[in-house]
């Protein structure tokens, strides 16, 4: 058994702040309690946070004050056991290499022998339905196949923690909200694995989430806490409800405070 297999709260900060040397504020006194399975979104302006959240949970930053925990350990902890995987607004492939390559660099630079590289990388390509562009090259795919892509690299170390910070934000419209639904269905597929997601998007934050954190800046903290209890499977249906509409106020009165 692992240390991470008791721990039913995946994320746990409290009291967690952090100031940066030249006196800055990024975050003040957050509490939170995330727990496996969630998706859980970050929504707030620039400068109210999120990435400082993002690189403590990560362990790229230490906290200055309270506690963070990543699955029971430290994030540090959490990192090494390759518990947490990333996806960025950038897709970062290597131009050089094709698309499986990219996919499971990971995997090689852990030391997996190339045959189960190529069938883990071919699982995760296939979750992101890229499956037939295995040996294309990045140059070869569109922005959203691309993200597809990126999406696929963090997959396939099956991470219990998937953190995206602004992923769709450099996609137009249509494609941002196919790649909403096809997350959201990758997410449903790997029961258990938690997402923490940024966006400036509130339309997306409620299409996506289980809960949303609001923040608001200077000092970096939470104004609310907001439940989506709609339940999964979504489509694009519940764009156009009531209860969504509902929702998106709520949030967006609360980044008003
Ligand atoms: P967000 O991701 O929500 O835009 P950040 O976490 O990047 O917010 O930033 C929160 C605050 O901390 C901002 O005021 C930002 O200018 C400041 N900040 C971020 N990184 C540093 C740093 N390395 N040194 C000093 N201040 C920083």
């Amino acid at each position: 058994m692992t240390a991470t297999a008791e721990v039913s709260e995946w994320v746990r900060m409290e009291r967690l702040s952090k100031i940066y040397p030249n006196g800055t504020v990024a975050v003040r006194d957050v509490n939170l309690s995330i727990r496996e399975g969630e998706f859980l979104s970050f929504v707030g302006p620039s400068g109210c946070g999120k990435s400082t959240i993002f690189k403590m949970i990560t362990g790229l930053s230490a906290p200055t004050e309270g506690t963070l925990e990543v699955m029971g350990v430290s994030p540090k902890q959490a990192r090494k056991q390759s518990d947490i995987a990333f996806v960025f607004q950038e897709h970062t492939l290597l131009p050089w290499s094709s698309v499986l390559d990219n996919v499971t660099l990971p995997l090689a630079l852990r030391g997996v022998p190339r045959k189960e590289r190529r069938e883990e990388g071919e699982r995760a390509l296939e979750l992101v339905g890229l499956r037939e562009y295995a040996k294309a090259m990045p140059r070869q795919l569109s922005g959203g196949m691309k993200m597809r892509a990126s999406i696929a690299r963090a997959l396939v170390s099956k991470p219990k923690l998937l953190l995206m910070d602004e992923p769709f934000g450099a996609l137009d419209e249509i494609t941002r909200q196919t790649l909403q639904f096809e997350l959201l269905e990758i997410w449903r597929k790997n029961a258990g694995m938690t997402v923490l997601f940024v966006t400036h998007n509130v339309f997306e934050a409620v299409f996506l989430s289980t809960r949303i954190v609001v923040m608001t800046p200077s000092p970096g903290k939470v104004a609310a806490m907001i439940e989506v209890p709609v339940p999964f499977p979504r489509d694009e249906t519940f764009r156009t409800t009531s209860e969504f509409g509902r929702i998106v106020r709520s949030v967006s009165d609360a980044l008003k405070h």
